[in-house]
């Protein structure tokens, strides 16, 4: 092989260093290539993830809303069944036999006006008529009070006279129970219409008047009458009775009488309350419940209260259903 010339090495070095720098700018192309791919993978990356934390919330959004569509659901289902256990009507669609009961047992229509107060007070006396109503009826008639008288069947000729001087007087006549016979009323829907239009027919029979109110022996709710209460309050009220529990209670109903300082005090404590119905009692044995009523009267009057009798113009004071769970 022949010598290479100086000139010849010259050239040769030249096109090996052309070489090398063309082989490392080919080298830097790539590592720049792969980077921007690198780059552009990190981007796509964070993309995703941003996507999947959108996709994440979203989930957890409609996870919250099934939640709560399934307690709505279960509402319904829940009211459905109640709806199913409480109706009056048979699965075919007619109403239950005492319906067709005592076809005059409907309450006289009430064309009153709805009665606007801002502090009303509704004295109610159950179980009379008793020799004390004659008492309780000039208490009220001197102090110029109306209120409210939820009676008993008592056929005596001065109990039938005191049903005449309670309308007489203006004030309201209500039907409390003919037997006041806790077992015996509650016993059935029937039964307790039975009892009720004892009443209902008697006081027409000695006043000439029909009752439009009532109340029910023990309250509206209580131990007698669990498991018909719901049936009984929607016939009465399906013939239009409106019947009236109370928020105010004299707490009269002892073995022995309480001092009339105590029931006044009790009977008191509806003072604040925009309506205020007070149980109390009208029987024999309630002496100090009419020694009490002149300080009941005289409290609220001076709160600046209004003495109402109860009609169906008044919201009725009601005790709630229980819950069953
Ligand atoms: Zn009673």
């Amino acid at each position: 092989m022949a010598e290479r010339t100086g000139e010849e090495r010259k050239t040769g070095r030249g096109r090996r260093w052309v070489c090398r720098l063309l082989l490392l700018a080919a080298a830097v192309a790539v590592c720049l290539g792969a980077a921007a791919r690198f780059r552009a993978e990190l981007a796509r990356e964070d993309a995703l993830r941003a996507q999947l934390a959108g996709y994440e919330e979203q989930t957890q959004q409609l996870r919250q809303a099934l939640t709560r569509n399934q307690a709505a659901l279960d509402a319904a289902r829940d009211t459905i069944a109640r709806m199913e256990e409480y109706t009056l009507l048979a699965p075919d669609g007619t109403p239950p036999a005492y319906t067709q009961l005592y076809p005059e047992l409907y309450a006289p229509a009430w064309d009153g006006a709805q009665a606007e107060y801002e502090k009303a007070v509704c004295l109610t006396f159950d179980d009379g008529p008793s020799a004390n109503t004659d008492q309780i009826l000039d208490i009220l008639e001197r102090y110029g009070v109306k209120a409210t008288f939820f009676v008993v069947g008592r056929t005596g000729e001065a109990d039938q006279q005191r049903l005449r001087d309670i309308v007489a007087a203006g004030h309201t006549l209500g039907i409390h129970s003919w037997s006041h016979d806790y077992r015996k009323i509650y016993a059935s829907v029937e039964a307790y219409l039975e009892d009720f239009n004892q009443l209902y027919q008697w006081i027409h029979q000695v006043t000439g008047v029909y009752p439009r109110v009532f109340r029910f022996p023990g309250g509206s709710i209580n131990a007698y009458n669990a498991g018909v209460y719901q049936e009984i309050i929607a016939e009465m009220t399906r013939r239009g009775f409106v019947y009236f529990d109370w928020n105010v209670s004299a707490q009269d109903a002892t073995a022995t009488p309480r001092p009339a300082a105590d029931i006044a005090a009790d009977c008191l404590k509806g003072v604040g309350y925009n309506l205020a119905v007070v149980l109390s009692h009208d029987s024999a044995a309630r002496c100090t419940t009419v020694q009490a009523l002149p300080a009941v009267i005289e409290g609220y009057r001076d709160a600046g209260y209004t003495f109402l009798p109860l009609n169906p113009g008044i919201t009725p004071i009601i005790m709630g259903y229980r819950m069953s769970r």
